[in-house]
């Protein structure tokens, strides 16, 4: 076995793999970008290297500096993870080069997989189902036309060189096809240099069913199950489970079959998913499931096929790569139970799921149940990166037990700092076709904009907040952690007001203390009596209504974050959202006033603007930062464009001169 390794990646699978190398006593490298100086992955490595900026381009895609990193360290093989350089395989030829070993297959097998055209066609030629189409050398558009009509519309095509859901279009009808063709080898040029296109015939209800299979340098190979991955978003995982609903013994021996024979084909050693897709229109039918590519690297979702079988699919890795034969034989596989993964992103589903960027303030997973990531609290979710916060994972023995423990388990996560999926995963796991099994590719995107919209909160919250705001919640620093409310008595009888941002909204809140303990909040035309029953500062039982529950409260610089039955509710302090306008005035020029993204603009050079009008849009940490302007003027410059990310302080606009105007 080897005594070193270098992970080749960041973020949570960084960390999962140093994980299970520490547990076998491998010491490990980590490598990082200038941005992930302090990333829990570095902390968590025996060593860590700094490969470049924090431009993945620069740093995580950056080969030499990586091989360069491997041979100062004295590792002797290099984990890849999954993305970044991981199906690359001019990567494994130059750290075997260099004298390392790749976890993971060789360049050969990789290759032969690279591109969905060659790949179906080696597949077609090893007896494997493929999905039906075109897939050959020609790329005229009026044969391609032909060769859509000889499939039968719907189709869909697919830029052969495609990943992450991208340069493929489904197309309904003949006239829309050149149309769609164009567009579609257009992204496939600019996102992967390559316009050659297949074509497909598009599954009126589709299910994305992958294998997990293993192979050795020995010559054997195993699959270790199912995945069922239907659960997506614009072709987009969200949720995966394992084993797949609805799957029958003989479907799965067959699945698995064809799986093995993918692997066999191309020599296959290392973990590998092989994608199937299966035509459910009639239900789930042994002879309606296709191959559609092959992914030869860990998957992000691989801990569900873990929970069910009760490996280590990193172990397996290291000992694959290292020599050994597969630690077990096909008959020695079982499924056990069923496990459920869900994607915690720093993203917001009511804004399209726009990715969010800014310091996690708090991040807290909950007890007895797996999560995988790569982050802390006190972390900052940077633009470079996937905006992944954790991968959320439980296990139960049947379908219906570790959903609802997923659920429970979402419910239960605290973020703060930034907007998270977390609500809409958990509405996910409620929609009655996922609960009943019932899963395809469409299901999402048919449940609506119900799952997307955060429902605001309750008024009892509200009033939480206002007592948060104004420090009641506090414990006093000494042993009496009613110090605080005791002193709000010394004032008696007044009211005290406190502006609070919540949902876009300013919302001012009015509170007043009735006896012990008990407040009044009064709050757009609604009066709200809670009860503090205990507080430590952090966590609060609070009576409301007749009912007692405990909330926990969250500070940080931007303002308090409450949970409270499963919900996160963020609330800023008006004064502070209006300071930043404050701090503008006057002066020539707007400047980001913290890193985000720049939203909207509404004004050009050479515009006449009044003070006081909205120009630039910001979306920072969880805040939407209308900038305005700071004096009657002519615009001189705007250096920036919609959908920039800025630094702090970055200039947004120039006036002209004072004189000039
Ligand atoms: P990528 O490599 O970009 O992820 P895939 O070929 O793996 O592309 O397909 C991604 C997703 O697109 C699948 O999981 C499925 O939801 C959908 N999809 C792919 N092929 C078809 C098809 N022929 N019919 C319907 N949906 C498809």
């Amino acid at each position: 076995m080897f005594r070193k390794i270098l992970i080749a990646n960041r973020g949570e699978i960084a960390c999962r793999v140093i994980r299970t190398a520490r547990r076998m006593g491998i010491a490990t490298v980590a490598v990082h970008s200038d941005a992930d100086r302090a990333a829990l992955h570095v902390a968590l490595a025996d060593e860590a290297i700094r490969i470049g900026p924090a431009e993945a381009a620069k740093s995580y895609l950056n080969i030499a500096a990586i091989i360069e990193a491997a041979k100062a360290s004295g590792a002797e093989a290099v984990h890849p993870g999954y993305g970044f350089l991981s199906e690359n395989p001019d990567f494994v030829e130059a750290v075997e080069a260099a004298g390392l070993a790749f976890i993971g297959p060789s360049a050969k097998a990789i290759r032969a997989m690279g591109l969905k055209d060659a790949a179906k066609a080696l597949m077609e030629k090893a007896g494997v189902p493929v999905v039906p189409g075109y897939h050959g050398e020609r790329q005229e558009s009026v044969f391609l036309a032909g060769e859509a009509e000889a499939i039968g519309y719907p189709v869909l095509i697919k830029a052969r060189a495609g990943g992450g859901g991208k340069g493929m279009r489904r197309v309904d009808h003949p006239a829309d096809f050149a149309a769609a063709l164009e567009s579609a080898r257009r992204e496939g040029e600019s996102a992967f240099g390559d316009g050659c296109v297949l074509v497909e015939k598009y599954m009126a209800k589709p299910r994305h069913i992958e294998v997990q299979v293993f192979g050795d340098g020995h010559g054997n190979v195993v699959h270790l199950f199912e995945r069922d991955c239907s659960l997506q978003r614009r072709h987009q995982k969200v949720i995966e489970e394992a084993p797949a609903p609805g799957m029958t013994a003989e479907m799965r021996e067959a699945m698995g079959a064809a799986a093995v024979r993918a692997a066999a084909a191309i020599g296959y050693s290392g973990a590998g998913t092989v994608e199937f897709i299966a035509d459910v229109s009639e239900g789930l039918r042994q002879d309606r499931f296709y191959f559609m590519e092959m992914n030869t690297r860990l998957q992000v979702e691989h801990p569900v096929t873990e929970a069910i079988t009760g490996l280590d699919l990193v172990e397996w890795q290291l000992r694959v790569a290292a020599g050994e034969p597969l630690p077990k034989r096909q008959d020695a596989l079982f499924i056990d139970g069923w496990a459920f993964e869900a994607r915690l992103y720093a993203e917001n589903p009511a804004r399209d799921f726009l990715p969010a960027t800014g310091r996690l303030s708090v991040f807290e997973g909950p007890e007895g149940v797996r999560i995988d990531s790569g982050v802390r609290a006190g972390d900052v979710i940077t633009p470079y990166y996937d905006p992944m916060i954790a991968k959320v994972v439980t296990h139960g023995r049947a379908r219906a037990e570790a959903l609802a423990k997923l659920e429970t388990a979402l419910q239960q996560c605290r973020v703060g700092g930034v907007t998270t999926n977390a609500g809409f995963l958990a509405r996910l796991c409620r929609l009655p076709a996922f609960a009943a099994g019932d899963v395809d590719t469409g299901l999402i995107g048919r449940a609506g904009e119900g799952l997307l919209a955060e429902p605001g909160a309750p008024e009892e919250v509200f009033a939480l907040a206002a007592l948060a705001a104004l420090g009641f919640l506090d414990a006093s620093g000494d042993a009496d952690p009613w110090g605080h409310i005791r002193g709000f008595r010394l004032w008696g009888g007044a009211a005290q007001t406190v502006f609070l941002e919540h949902g876009g909204e300013e919302h001012a809140l009015r509170v007043t203390l009735l006896g012990s303990n008990l407040f009044r909040v009064e709050h757009s035309g609604l009066s709200t009596e809670i009860g503090l029953e205990a507080s430590d500062g952090r966590t609060v039982r609070v009576a409301f209504d007749g009912h007692t529950f405990p909330a926990t409260v969250h500070r940080d610089e931007t303002g308090i974050v409450l949970f409270s039955r499963g919900h996160g509710h963020a609330f800023t302090r008006a004064e502070a959202a209006g300071h930043h306008g404050a701090a503008q005035a006057g002066g020539d020029r707007l400047s980001a006033p913290m890193p985000g993204l720049v939203r909207i603009v509404t004004t050009a050079p050479g515009a006449r603007v009044a003070k006081g009008d909205a120009l630039v849009t910001m979306e920072a940490m969880k805040m939407e930062l209308v900038l305005a302007a700071p004096r009657d003027g002519v615009v001189a410059a705007v250096p920036v464009a919609v959908g920039d990310q800025v630094a702090e302080g970055a200039l947004l606009l120039q006036l002209e001169p004072e004189e000039a105007a």
